[in-house]
């Protein structure tokens, strides 16, 4: 199909974006890899009147790598970070969970703003946002302001970005020192979206018992979920693994799949509890390595 008709303007600048976004209003909207929007529009499924190219603009890609964490330009394309040496070893369960988005070709031109502001509730990088307490950097004409991760995603494909706002950074925190991670998901094929998915952080203290726990689950609710009450049943435990898991099938109180044509709704409850008991104790053998 094709899409509807549109104009085209390119942005110099995100500044430049922003007072595009003013200037045009609700209907336009920000094209960056152009990997998710152009198929909506080929659908028909989005019709922007204005496409604000931010594509070309300077310094597109820009990696900062800090003792806070990764900041990253929202128009750096996946692969730029997927391939920096410094966030392999900073963050790697962010590099790996990039390596798990679509294939090179769509890395090669997909952003990490573009992937978040999309908000696919199937997709690696908005759960690693949750994941990292990442922060968001955004732009309008009347101002900047930073937006936690944790108040980002509203619903399917819907964020709190305001229509004349442009994600201009991330901040992804780094999880602390000798921590373990993990990342699992399932996938019908290499590069499909998730069918569910599950991400982990875990430290453990000198006696062996938890004293850090992030454990997000995606592609199993209307926006990735964050498991706080899942993780305060790790805090101050060993981790054993009947107790890894007994705590991970509570993960089932916290979702609400939707059955689609790739998989049932109880398929996506099991394979959370499945994936969510893998990640944890994945982490954990690498807190011992580490
Ligand atoms: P675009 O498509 O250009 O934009 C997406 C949306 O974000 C639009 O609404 C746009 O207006 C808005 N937007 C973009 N940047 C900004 C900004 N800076 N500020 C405000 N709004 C902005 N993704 C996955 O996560 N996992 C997968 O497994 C996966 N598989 C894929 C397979 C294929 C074959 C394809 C084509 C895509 C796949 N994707 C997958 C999607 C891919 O990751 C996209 O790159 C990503 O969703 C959107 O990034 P983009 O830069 O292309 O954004």
């Amino acid at each position: 199909m094709k899409p509807a008709s549109f104009d085209y303007q390119r942005a110099e600048t995100l500044e430049h974006a922003c007072e595009l976004l003013s200037e045009y209003g609700g209907d336009a909207k920000i094209l960056a890899g152009g990997q998710s929007l152009i198929a909506a529009m080929n659908y028909r499924l989005a019709r922007p009147t204005v496409l604000i190219d931010v594509g070309h603009i300077e310094r597109k890609n820009e990696v900062l790598v800090g003792k806070d964490g990764v900041r990253v330009k929202a128009t750096t394309t996946q692969k730029i970070v997927e391939d920096n040496g410094k966030v392999i070893t900073t963050i790697p369960v962010l590099t790996t969970a990039i390596g798990n988005i679509a294939h090179t070709q769509v890395r090669n031109r997909g952003t990490v703003g573009g992937s978040i502001v999309n908000a696919d509730p199937a997709s690696e990088l908005p759960a690693i946002s949750l994941l990292l307490d990442a922060e968001f950097t955004v732009k309008s004409n009347s101002g900047t302001r930073t937006i936690p991760a944790d108040e980002f995603f509203v619903t399917y494909m819907t964020t709190s970005l305001e229509p004349d706002e442009v994600l201009t950074s991330i901040l992804f925190k780094t999880p602390p020192s000798n921590s373990g991670w993990a990342f699992q998901e399932v996938v019908r094929r290499e590069g499909d979206y998730a069918m569910a998915g599950s991400s982990v952080v875990i430290d453990v203290d000198n006696n062996g018992k938890c004293c850090y726990s992030r454990l997000v689950v995606f592609g199993v609710s209307e926006t990735p979920v964050r498991a706080i009450e899942v993780e305060e049943m790790l805090l101050g435990e060993k981790l054993s693994k009947t107790l890894i898991k007994e705590v991970s099938g509570q993960i089932v109180e916290l979702i609400e799949p939707e059955a689609d044509v790739h998989a049932s709704e109880s398929y996506r409850k099991d394979a959370a509890v499945t994936l969510l008991t893998r990640a944890i104790s994945e982490a954990l053998v690498r807190t011992e390595l580490s």
